[in-house]
């Protein structure tokens, strides 16, 4: 006769989004394998990722957030680039 427990379900926290830190690499265009991080004592943004290896380092400021690593790090990969026309392909998903 014990009341049945009603099935509560439990109310699931909402997760806290972790920084999103994961990009694109753009020498080995592994998807989410580039992670940034922030050393504001030292000033330093590091961005590196996790398949090739590769890594780029800026200063940072209180205002930089992991997404302008990525994105300094396109620029810096563009001028390295420069004089070579390389248009990426967009729209080739090839999930494994
Ligand atoms: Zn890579």
């Amino acid at each position: 006769m014990g009341k049945r427990k009603a099935k509560a379900k439990p109310v699931a926290p909402r997760k806290k989004p972790k920084l999103d830190t994961a990009f694109d690499c753009p020498f080995c265009n592994h998807r989410g394998s580039v992670e940034c991080s922030i050393d504001l004592k030292h000033r330093i943004a590091r961005a590196s990722c996790g398949e090739c290896k590769e890594e780029y380092s800026t200063v940072a400021n209180a205002l930089t957030e992991p997404v302008d690593i990525y994105s300094d790090w396109i620029d810096a990969c563009e001028l390295a680039n420069e004089g070579v026309d390389v248009r990426r392909h967009r729209g080739r998903d090839d999930d494994f």
